[in-house]
């Protein structure tokens, strides 16, 4: 498999540090709030890597961490902690509100079709591991103390290693950027450089969250969780690690700066960004109110949702963009991921019924199966997959109409093709409840004949269809791509 690594910015041949034992750390989430679109789309397209590298008979450790300390809200090393603001906000215990979030969390990728991580590993319960990987640091001269908080020294670790291996970013240009940093910032004046990181933060005797250590009491830095705890689960070089393109810098640099001080070599052999999702072409953000809640996504409870969409269809949609594009949430996009969606399971739950000749079928399906196998292998093109599944589809169809004939060898391999790859490697599943494969085919139906009735200019007509289904809890729109429906 070709999968491109940040690390060396090319397209590399994956092959794992141990035979046939895969290890996989990727930066889960930071438990302060409600599941949002941003949060979907690393799982997906991580379980989509580990599920294709099961099908291929590794065993896979895939380890996924829960940030419950260290987070600031600034992002780096100033600000409140967000637990622990949020902690104050709902008057909870701040584990409390990290529970709340990590289950609901859970409950998303589970509704998702995620696979559990093998490993969730907790910053909070691994202070002693962090506590101990600082200490080792200190040791090496490359890192310090400053009023019971120690940083990371940029500077001493740039002269034999490359801080920047990973973001392409160069010390100096980020020294002249730093410049610019208002020095009043909490614990700048502590650090002998601008951009030396916080390991460990001293705790003022209010702040919640704080634990006995060489250097006082204090908390983690938010980068040396993922250092620490990948080390522990996945050894000091293990052969994934995957996050958000947005945890590029300074997060990931930060671990690579951290582990390499720590144990002389780089932690992971691949490193895997995805792209983010955008909202109607915008960045989703805070300031910009478009945030959607996946819980929301699921129930339409959001006035930028037009109807509800089922965990499935979210899935599709990811998928259907090669994880380093873009992907741009709109409803139209999530319109069209429900229909092919629909369409295709519609497609494979024929297959069964299919009859069969004994010789001489001409429907064949091998270029199929070849041309996934390919796609997965080329940088894990989902997309590519996803297409070669509708062509799929489209043969099954053929056959089902009588156009063309099938042997049983063929009708197994479908059903292996499906099962491997749209269900195992994809991880689509029908859905309880969402079987609405009917009612698609009599809406469209319903929608046709309403079309009809409009072409002809008979409004009255069209408006009664319209009208009585509205009656019945069905809302027709009538958009850019076509008719749609949905129930209110
Ligand atoms: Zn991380």
């Amino acid at each position: 498999m070709q999968i491109y690594n940040t690390l060396s910015r090319k397209l590399e041949t994956f092959e794992s540090i141990s035979p046939k034992h895969v290890g996989i750390y990727v930066c889960g989430p930071t438990v302060y709030g409600p599941p949002h679109l941003g949060h979907v789309r690393g799982p997906i397209v991580f379980d989509v890597l580990r599920k294709y590298l099961i099908l291929q008979g590794y065993k896979v450790r895939f380890v996924r961490n829960i940030t419950d300390v260290g987070h600031l809200v600034g992002d780096a090393d100033e600000g409140e902690d967000k637990l622990a603001k949020q902690a104050k906000v709902e008057q909870l215990e701040p584990m409390e509100v990290a529970q709340a979030y990590t289950d609901a969390y859970n409950s998303v990728m589970d509704r998702m079709n995620v696979m559990k991580p093998s490993i969730e590993p907790r910053a909070t319960g691994h202070i002693i591991e962090q506590i101990e990987m600082i200490q080792t640091i200190i040791e090496k001269g490359l890192a310090y103390e400053a009023n019971g908080s120690v940083y990371f020294d940029v500077m001493a670790y740039n002269s034999h290693q490359h801080y920047g291996v990973l973001s392409g970013r160069v010390l100096e240009d980020l020294q002249a950027g730093a410049g610019n940093q208002s020095r009043s910032l909490e614990g700048q004046d502590e650090k002998r450089n601008p951009n030396d990181f916080a390991l460990w933060k001293r705790a003022s005797a209010e702040h919640i969250m704080q634990w006995s250590s060489p250097w006082g009491k204090g908390f983690p830095g938010w980068h040396i969780e993922c250092s620490a705890m990948s080390a522990r689960y996945l050894g000091e070089q293990f052969d994934i690690h995957g996050g958000g393109m947005d945890l590029l810098f300074p997060h990931h640099e930060c671990e690579i700066a951290q582990s390499t001080a720590a144990h002389n070599h780089s932690p992971a052999k691949y490193w895997i960004h995805h792209n983010m999702i955008t909202i109607n072409g915008q960045k989703m953000a805070k300031s910009l109110g478009n945030g959607i809640m996946v819980e929301q996504l699921f129930s339409g409870d959001n006035p930028l949702l037009a109807q509800a969409y089922s965990p499935m269809t979210l899935r599709f949609f990811v998928l259907q963009a090669h994880y380093r594009g873009t992907l741009d949430f709109s409803n139209d996009a999530l319109l069209a991921a429900q229909k092919g969606w629909s369409r295709m399971q519609t497609a494979f739950k024929l297959v069964d019924s299919l009859q069969t000749v004994k010789a001489d079928a001409s429907c064949n399906v091998e270029d199929i199966d070849l041309g996934i196998q390919e796609s997965l292998n080329d940088d894990l093109n989902t997309p590519q997959v996803i297409a070669h599944l509708f062509e799929l589809a489209r043969r099954i169809n053929v056959v089902n109409d009588g156009k063309d004939s099938i042997t049983e060898a063929t009708k197994l391999t479908i059903k292996s093709i499906i099962h491997d790859y749209c269900e195992g490697v994809l991880g689509m599943k029908a859905e309880d409840g969402a079987d609405n494969s009917g009612l698609e085919d009599a809406m469209s139906i319903l929608l046709e004949l309403r079309g009809k009735a409009k072409t002809d200019k008979n409004w009255a007509l069209s408006d009664q269809i319209r009208d009585a289904l509205k009656d019945k809890g069905f809302e027709i729109k009538d958009g850019k791509e076509g008719t749609t429906w949905n129930k209110i």
